[in-house]
């Protein structure tokens, strides 16, 4: 045997600390003689004494937490029966004081050499404290998302075989990230331990709430007979959530968003169910949060649609699937197209055409937006490129730009080299970026957009008005146009519309900045934008978006 003679530390420290942690309960041990059918457990560990039973099933039938009995006991027969090369088990366990207790049960068979016996050694460990990811979640102290998923996994197995139903519902805060934003992440921290102790009482014998990475929730309904139960679920913690919340005497308003699947009817795999759960999460907070969304036959339609378009995205380009159409900007005061909006269009020979309000979203969140992004930054200069060469005098091009894109490493790179390569002046390409995308932008994306605007880009910002805006974005960048949104023009009529859109022309003369209204439809709303002083108007009371051919004919005349 090798000894490393330079290791500074004498093995009876260990000794000590290892005599320290058994008498103090944190670690036990347990010896099951299979063939004598003994058994010998210290108690200190599970608070629970062995009384009759001479088997280690029988041990953690008796001592696991009614909700883990199961799989606590699977875990055993696994291992015995060679399941698994392993016994690693951690499940809970309920003191005598109520107080709930994670354990972790480690150890090997053996077989005694001389007497031929079979014999189960493990070390038991309390991991209610330790950051061990084993079953628990350390900050709520609730389920982990690798423990709820093998209860998913069973449960589903028992619904299928005793012919009844169970629910997964998933549950998010709404703003979340606009606390921490405001407050910080510790704060966030005792807001999601708070949130937990509140709603874990809604959950009753058969359910399981759980913790899942980041903020969200997880509730597991073993079975029911109503899917009414369900919902009555979800409304007692919508209206929880209704009541106040303080943390750190801070009073913070909460609303959530939940999702709920229905096993085994929309899914008997654990992994799709959760995908299901998660997508009508999903459309529960499209539609603004604070709702419960089942996973219907609605939603299914729109589900297995975006799966559609998901498989047919990646070939797109390749197929040359795409084009862009291009919609004009006008100053109303000359008369004239100043600028041109690149806006994608794609058809697909199976699904047809696909608004970009469909699909851009969808290639945001399956990462085809880069090579999307890059197609229309290329193919938008190129295009200029023609129209300069032709002698078309236009101020500028813009291009929208998903936030993904803006946080891709070489965004300022990839466009400075395009502009070389077809001898675009910097000036005359701007970059729409939403107020929302600009909201959620890292540090790193935000000196991207300095950057640029030291390059000499223009930054409009889109769908300015829309709920998101706040000064600060405006503060921190020089921002050379303010984009008014479409429902501002939609409601113009009215005295809030009116008065959003002339604090937007104020904010503009002060900043500097140009605006442009968006989606001007009618004779009246360019009449009243006129009135009120915007006087470059975007819309199809002037054109829609057209294609290259189209709008060449405009230019010329222009
Ligand atoms: P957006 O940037 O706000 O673009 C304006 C949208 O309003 C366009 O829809 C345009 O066709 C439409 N619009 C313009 N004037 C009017 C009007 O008078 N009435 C009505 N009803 N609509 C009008 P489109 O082309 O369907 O694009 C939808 C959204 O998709 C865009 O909203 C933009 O966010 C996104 N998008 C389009 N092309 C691209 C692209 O190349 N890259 C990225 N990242 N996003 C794009
Ligand atoms: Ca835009
Ligand atoms: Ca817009």
């Amino acid at each position: 045997m090798v000894i490393n003679k330079n290791l500074d530390f004498d093995i009876n420290q260990y000794e000590d600390i290892i005599e320290y942690a058994y008498r103090e309960g944190e670690l036990g041990v347990c010896q099951w003689n299979i063939s004598k059918h003994k058994l010998y457990v210290s108690e200190k560990i599970t608070g629970h004494n062995l009384g009759d039973i001479h088997s280690l099933t029988e041990f953690v039938n008796a001592i696991a937490y009614h909700k883990d009995k199961d799989l606590a006991v699977q875990d055993v027969y696994d291992y015995i029966n060679n399941v698994t090369s392993f016994y690693n088990s951690t499940f809970r366990v309920q003191a005598k004081d109520g107080k709930i207790r994670w354990v972790l049960f480690s150890g090997k068979m053996f077989e005694d050499e001389h007497t031929k016996e079979l014999v189960l050694k493990a070390l038991i460990f309390d991991v209610s404290g330790l950051k061990l990811r084993g079953g628990h979640d350390t900050l709520t102290n609730l389920v982990n998302d690798r423990f709820f998923r093998r209860k998913l996994i069973s449960s589903i197995k028992d619904a299928k075989s005793l012919n009844r139903k169970g629910a997964l519902l998933y549950i998010e805060i709404d703003n979340y990230k606009n606390i921490i934003n405001n407050y910080g992440f510790e704060f966030g921290d005792k807001l999601i331990k708070e949130f937990a102790d509140i709603i874990n009482p809604v959950t009753i014998k058969n359910h399981e709430l759980a913790k899942m990475p980041g903020k969200t929730f997880v509730i597991l309904i073993d079975s029911f007979d109503d899917i009414r139960e369900v919902k009555e679920v979800c409304d007692k913690i919508t209206d929880i959530c209704k009541n106040n919340f303080y943390i750190d005497q801070i009073k913070i308003d909460i609303s959530v968003s939940i999702g709920v699947s229905i096993f085994p009817d929309d899914s008997s795999n654990p992994d799709e169910l959760i995908k299901l759960c998660d997508f009508a999460l999903g459309q529960s907070r499209l539609r603004g949060g604070g709702i419960c969304t089942l996973f219907n036959k609605e939603i299914s339609k729109t589900y297995y649609r975006q799966l559609l378009i998901e498989s047919k995205l990646s070939d797109a380009i390749n197929n040359q699937e795409f084009c862009l159409y291009y919609q004009p900007q006008v100053d109303v005061e000359k008369n004239k197209i100043i600028g041109l909006e690149a806006l994608i269009r794609w058809t697909n020979g199976e699904i047809g055409s696909i608004s970009p309000a469909e699909f851009i979203p969808i290639a945001e969140k399956r990462g085809f937006i880069i090579e999307i992004g890059n197609w229309v930054l290329e193919e938008s200069l190129k295009t200029l490129k023609k129209w300069q060469d032709k002698g078309y005098d236009l101020e500028s091009i813009s291009v929208n730009i998903s936030s993904i894109e803006l946080n891709k490493n070489n965004f300022n790179e990839n466009l400075i080299n395009l502009c070389k390569k077809y001898n675009i002046p910097h000036s005359k390409v701007k970059i729409e970026i939403t107020e929302r995308t600009l909201m959620i932008s890292s540090d790193g994306s935000k000196r991207k957009i300095d950057k640029l605007i030291e390059e000499g880009f223009k930054i409009a910002l889109d769908d300015f008005g829309t709920g998101y805006s706040n000064l600060k974005s405006m503060l921190d960048f020089f921002v050379h146009t303010l984009k008014i949104d479409k429902s501002l023009i939609d409601n113009i009529e009215t005295d809030k519309s009116q008065a959003v859109i002339k604090a937007i022309i104020a904010l503009s003369n002060y900043f500097d900045c140009e605006i442009i209204a968006e989606g001007v439809e009618t004779k009246d709303q360019l009449d009243i934008l006129t009135r009120l002083g915007c006087k470059r108007i975007q819309g199809y009371y002037f054109s829609r978006p057209l294609p290259e051919s189209e709008v060449e004919k405009l230019l010329e005349k222009n």
